[in-house]
């Protein structure tokens, strides 16, 4: 029987992985903001999505509307951020997720070196997709570019690197246009995946998003 094991391992750069290292140990108490992050950037990408759909409207049109969807699974001890935006092809995945591009955490990470207490920075900047580390010590990255056949999904667990590889059939027929980023919560983030947190995180943070949040009931 031959199997045909496709998922490739890349490093971070350098800095990713410095500012990885203070998510994962870090002991600033305000995690919450790591939901922040992941919708804004799920709000982003269906900026983007509806901007492309000038040129292409079939983009929008094939599919779902933009929106963003909040699945808890208290069995699997997950909690997903599900965008119907423009979503990432492989090269994306790996350029995005795997530097730092933003200026914002650029001088976070040059003001790290000169401060002791590094947590309080976080709250002061926002370090984006990364916080998410806080609360997860894996994170699932599952997206298909609108438009496009294929899905890839970027893993890791905050170490030095992170795998890209093709989704399985099942992932890809779950993610039809767009990204779902799915945590696998630490222990002590498990309140995450109670209702009343995420409504009272999304209500105090998320405000201001002009797509609709839906938060996915549990079943059971
Ligand atoms: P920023 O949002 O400031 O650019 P982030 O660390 O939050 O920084 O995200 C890094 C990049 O990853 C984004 O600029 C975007 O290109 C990509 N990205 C993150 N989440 C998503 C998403 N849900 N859909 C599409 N692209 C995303
Ligand atoms: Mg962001």
């Amino acid at each position: 029987m031959t199997t045909t094991v496709s998922a490739e391992s890349q490093p971070f750069q350098a800095e990713v992985a410095e500012l990885l290292h203070l998510m994962v140990h870090s002991v600033y108490s305000e995690t919450d903001i790591f939901l922040r992050e992941l919708i804004s950037n799920a709000s982003d990408a269906c900026d983007k999505l509806r901007y492309e759909a000038i040129a292409r409207p079939e983009l929008i049109t094939d599919g779902a509307p933009p929106e963003i969807r909040i699945v808890p699974d208290k069995k699997a001890d997950t909690l997903s951020v599900v965008d119907t935006g423009i979503g990432m092809d492989r090269q994306e995945l790996i350029d995005n997720l795997g530097t730092i591009a933003r200026s914002g955490t650029k001088s976070f990470l040059s003001k790290l070196t000169e401060a002791k207490d590094g947590a309080n920075l976080i709250g002061q900047f926002g370090v984006g997709f990364y916080a998410a580390f806080m609360v997860a010590d894996r994170i699932v990255v599952t997206s298909r570019r609108a438009g496009s056949d294929d899905v890839w999904v970027w893993s890791s667990e905050g170490g030095s690197g992170f795998e890209i590889a093709p989704a399985s059939e099942e992932a890809a027929k779950r993610v039809a246009r767009g990204t779902e980023i799915m945590l696998h919560l630490k222990k002590d983030a498990a309140k995450y995946l109670e209702a009343y947190e995420i409504e009272r995180i999304v209500r105090e943070y998320s405000d201001n998003i002009q797509f609709p949040i839906l938060l996915v009931p549990e079943e059971g």
